[in-house]
């Protein structure tokens, strides 16, 4: 049985997808892996991924990704997965979610393409999500990919996790300016229908500052009316990289704190998980 919460890639015993058991998502969550090599263009203090490397992911073969994908699909139907109390669990979405930066793939438009097909294919009207960084929203292929989620209906979770680019250095381990953030954001948000996704926790047991969280809601506030809103996390899951021992979870009732001047200061609406 796969337990609530199992997050292992290879789960199944497959090279591009994996089954998670979400209760929030209320059935298996199918993840889309097109960073088999744990490859990242990023290096997220808070990544769970294990081995992360930097660097971008390896040639996909497209072919395996969708007998992957649909023999993970018939296994599913077939009740290989059951929740507590014994019923067969239900497709609750599926998600390009990577051990890597899922944009940063040069086959990713046509891996969304063939994801689709075989969605229409079985009518299946589940969502269909792509984590990502974002950094890659300038490639025309990217554009592309993210045209095809939101033709399926499916929606983007962008990292976003500091508003400024000093915080996002330290947090995201990257270069990356503010405003090309912002600038990413936008043009996703106008692409496919778009959440902001964050994560909040003490850093050598100091909470985000309160200008850290000004400066946050500074940079969402203009872009409020084209977002459909903040996925916001804390520390649910351990980091896997050498910084771990750095960070702490806010409480939950600090992330709540959070979540209310946020919504104060920009009107998104805030989803959080502790
Ligand atoms: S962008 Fe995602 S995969 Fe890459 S380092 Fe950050 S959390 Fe990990």
């Amino acid at each position: 049985m796969l337990r609530i919460d199992d997050h292992n890639r290879f789960a199944a015993g497959f090279t591009y997808v994996y089954p998670v058991l979400s209760r929030r998502a209320g059935g298996v969550s199918v993840g889309i892996n097109l960073n088999p090599n744990n490859a990242c263009n990023w290096a997220c203090l808070y990544c769970q991924v294990d081995n992360l490397q930097r660097g971008g992911p390896p040639p996909i073969d497209l072919a395996q990704l969708i007998k992957e994908l649909a023999s993970l699909l018939d296994a599913l139907l077939a009740g290989a997965f059951v929740v507590a109390g014994g019923q067969a669990a239900a497709l609750a979405d599926i998600a390009f979610s990577g051990n890597g930066e899922s944009t940063a793939a040069a086959e990713f438009a046509p891996a969304v393409q063939a994801v689709c097909a075989l969605m229409q294919e079985r009518k299946l009207e589940v969502p269909l999500r792509l984590i990502t960084n974002g950094s890659f929203l300038h490639r025309p292929g990217v554009q592309e990919g993210l045209r095809h989620i939101a033709a399926q209906g499916g929606e983007v979770w962008f990292k976003f996790d500091r508003g400024s680019s000093d915080e996002i250095a330290t947090v995201n381990a990257i270069a990356w300016p503010l405003e090309r953030a912002v600038a990413h954001l936008a043009q996703c948000a106008a692409l496919a229908p778009t959440w902001v996704q964050t994560c909040w926790f003490c850093l050598d047991g100091a909470p985000p500052s309160a200008e850290s969280l000004a400066a946050y809601c500074a940079a969402l506030q203009p872009l409020a009316a084209k977002l459909q809103g903040v996925h916001l996390y804390g520390l649910a899951r351990p980091s896997q990289q050498a910084a771990a021992p750095r960070l702490s979870a806010l409480s939950a009732e600090a992330l709540e704190a959070v979540a209310a001047v946020i919504r104060k200061e920009t009107g998104l609406k805030v989803i959080v998980s502790p």
